[in-house]
């Protein structure tokens, strides 16, 4: 079972549970207000987060959704307070509350290609015979960005969109120096081959880069990033993105530019990484 954890005084989190695919959740806590970030993947993951925030006498105030994919809103009828969202989200989520989440229903998403493997698999662990599945409509949408002030410590959410999904937020808190980046960072799963696009990265790395931040959280990742980890992920992004243009899409051209710049073989996260690339590319 997940534990809370701390980032700061004024940050926790809920770590993520790869088998059920279930996201980080948070709680940004300021001498006011507190704000929610994620609604988790079942009421049952939203209660887990819920109740060991009472146990601390911790009580949210507003739950910002960072995009619309079920591991991140299917616990949304459990938090009675505003929820905010971007605008795409919010509409998503209106198209989600009229599908049935039964496994008959689901594989039929999955035959015509609007549902994920991946995601089936996780959700009919996650939520077992608990099919019925309550979407709360989104109380405030926003288009581009807003900030929130909890007292003394102020949130920035801002729209950058994305290959993973189009809906994509992150929050900033800007007296922790700490950024929730959400999914934005994953491929597109979305797609016949997982991808990233050059175009669409660079833009997103470009929007993520202007935040003066020390923790970055992404929600699938055990643990935050430290500023020198998350410099050597985007930087491997970056580059991946360079020679996937320079070589046009050749996987061994790549491989072999990388490698020999690396002075090594390349790792896991680099070969998916240019498998991403590859895949977007056109
Ligand atoms: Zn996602």
């Amino acid at each position: 079972m997940q534990k809370l954890q701390q980032i700061s005084k004024r940050i926790l989190y809920l770590p993520p549970f790869q088998e059920t695919d279930r996201p980080i959740l948070a709680a940004i806590v300021g001498e006011e207000k507190t704000l929610l970030i994620d609604a988790g993947n079942s009421s049952r993951h939203a209660k887990l987060f819920l109740d060991q925030l009472e146990k601390r006498k911790i009580k949210g105030d507003w739950l910002v959704l960072t995009h619309w994919h079920w591991d991140h809103i299917f616990g949304t009828s459990e938090f009675p307070v505003p929820i905010i969202s971007h605008s795409k989200t919010r509409d998503k989520i209106k198209e989600l509350q009229k599908l049935s989440w039964e496994d008959r229903d689901i594989d039929l998403r999955v035959d015509e290609g609007t549902e994920i493997p991946f995601c089936a698999d996780a959700m009919k662990k996650e939520l077992g015979n608990q099919r019925n599945i309550l979407l709360s409509d989104p109380d405030i949408a926003f288009e581009t960005r807003m900030e929130i002030n909890l007292g003394e410590l102020n949130c920035v959410i801002e729209h950058v969109g994305g290959d993973h999904s189009d809906d994509s937020s992150i929050i900033y808190i800007r007296e922790e120096k700490c950024l929730f980046i959400g999914d934005c960072l994953y491929a597109n799963l979305y797609s016949e081959k997982w991808n990233y696009t050059i175009e669409n990265m660079l833009q997103l790395i470009s929007q993520i880069e202007k935040y003066d931040a020390e923790v970055f959280i992404l929600s699938h990742h055990e643990a935050p990033l430290t500023k020198a980890e998350f410099r050597s992920f985007i930087q491997l992004l970056k580059k991946t993105a360079f020679l996937t243009k320079k070589y046009e899409g050749d996987e061994e051209a790549i491989f072999g530019e990388m490698s020999a710049d690396l002075h090594r073989g390349l790792n896991e996260l680099e070969i998916e990484t240019i498998g991403y690339f590859i895949n977007g590319f056109s």
